[in-house]
């Protein structure tokens, strides 16, 4: 297609360029906040999309929709078979090319996907401790993670980001040590407050620790700095049309930002720019979102690229202004955080 994709704009004005692709909703870690220690009812194979389903509808989303950047994940994305390969395609289409992981394998594959053309890399990480990162992640694989975090940055997946989703009571006695962590090993921190998004519906707020809290934390140990987004060493998104999720703070006196993603009390709905097409070819409008769009129907049943723009833009245009987790009517989505791709 030769012509400039068309903004996908919703009724509020904003401009959607980030899109979040699913690659499966498995995973080899059961987080505790996130699904049960008896993992969850995986999607059969024949239901997830394949490889050239989902480089097409990357394809349309770049090429007619203006998309600029993916994110990989899932579930746990290395556990997709040809991943470098898959991604390969994806970087081949031009968008920047990003991957949300749990670390484990990534020291296996760090060099293949960014040969491939990814980009950057968030590993999750939510203690520093052998025992405790078992007992939170039911898997003693912390050692799979340090290892994966180093083979990113010697690949050169920069910057790579630590996501934590510190927990009051379980490691939220971490939040500074994992700042110094990240901070000794050239990483950026970033924190993660939870949200009602688990597979077992038992979030609870009162254990949520809030970016005040987080920031009241950070803030006793280092003199924190807003960050100024089009700061030259803040680096912004290329095509980035909204507000970033993290809201960052530099360490003052040093080059190192700490991100906070402060969903629940510091909703940033107003500037969202991204869309989220699950392993089985759902697209939903927001990481909340009650409805879906089947695009995965659509591609089995033979729809022209210009049948799954509009299908695509329809979605977009029945996008909500934000969630409601902070309001008495709020509903917790069917599908886990795990299934939709965080
Ligand atoms: N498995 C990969 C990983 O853990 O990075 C990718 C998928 S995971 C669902 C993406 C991110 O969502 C992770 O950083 C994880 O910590 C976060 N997450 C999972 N459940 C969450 C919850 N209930 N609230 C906040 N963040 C959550
Ligand atoms: Fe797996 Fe990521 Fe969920 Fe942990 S947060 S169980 S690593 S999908």
């Amino acid at each position: 297609m030769n012509t400039a994709p068309r903004p996908l704009l919703d009724r509020f004005g904003r401009v959607h360029t980030d899109l979040r692709v699913s690659l499966t909703d498995r995973c080899n870690l059961r987080c505790t906040y996130c699904m049960p220690a008896e993992g969850l009812n995986w999607l059969p194979k024949a239901e997830v999309l394949s490889d050239d389903e989902v480089v097409r509808l990357v394809r349309i989303a770049v090429e007619r929709l203006g998309i600029a950047s993916v994110r990989l994940t899932g579930g746990e994305p290395l556990l997709r078979r040809g991943l470098p390969e898959l991604v390969g395609r994806i970087a081949a289409l031009g968008p920047e090319v990003s991957l949300t992981t749990n670390g484990i394998g990534l020291a296996r594959t760090a060099v293949a996907l960014r040969e491939a053309g990814l980009h950057r890399v968030n590993v999750s990480l939510d203690t520093l401790r052998a025992d405790r990162y078992a007992a939170i992640t039911r898997r003693d694989r912390i050692a799979d993670v340090f290892a994966g975090l180093a083979a990113a940055q010697a690949a050169g997946l920069a910057p790579v980001k630590v996501n934590a989703v510190p927990v009051r009571g379980v490691n939220d006695d971490e939040i500074v040590p994992l700042a110094e962590f990240a901070l000794a090993h050239g990483y950026r921190m970033r924190f993660i407050e939870s949200m009602p998004l688990d597979a077992q519906g038992a979030w609870d707020r009162s254990t949520m620790v809030t970016a005040d809290e987080i920031l009241a934390v950070l803030g006793r140990r280092w003199e924190l700095v807003p960050v100024d987004r089009h700061h030259p060493l803040d680096g912004v998104r290329p095509g980035a049309g909204g507000t970033p999720p993290a809201e960052e703070w530099r360490i003052a006196g040093t080059h190192t930002v700490i991100g906070v993603i402060a969903s629940v009390t510091r909703p940033f709905c107003g500037g969202c720019d991204r869309v989220r097409l699950t392993a089985d070819g759902q697209l939903r409008n927001c990481l909340f979102a009650t409805e879906e769009s089947d695009l995965r129907a659509l591609l089995r049943g033979g729809a022209d690229d210009g049948r799954i723009e509009e299908a695509w833009r329809a979605t977009i245009a029945r996008k909500g202004p934000g969630h409601a987790i902070n309001s008495a009517d709020f509903v917790q989505p069917d599908r886990p955080m795990s299934a939709i791709g965080g």
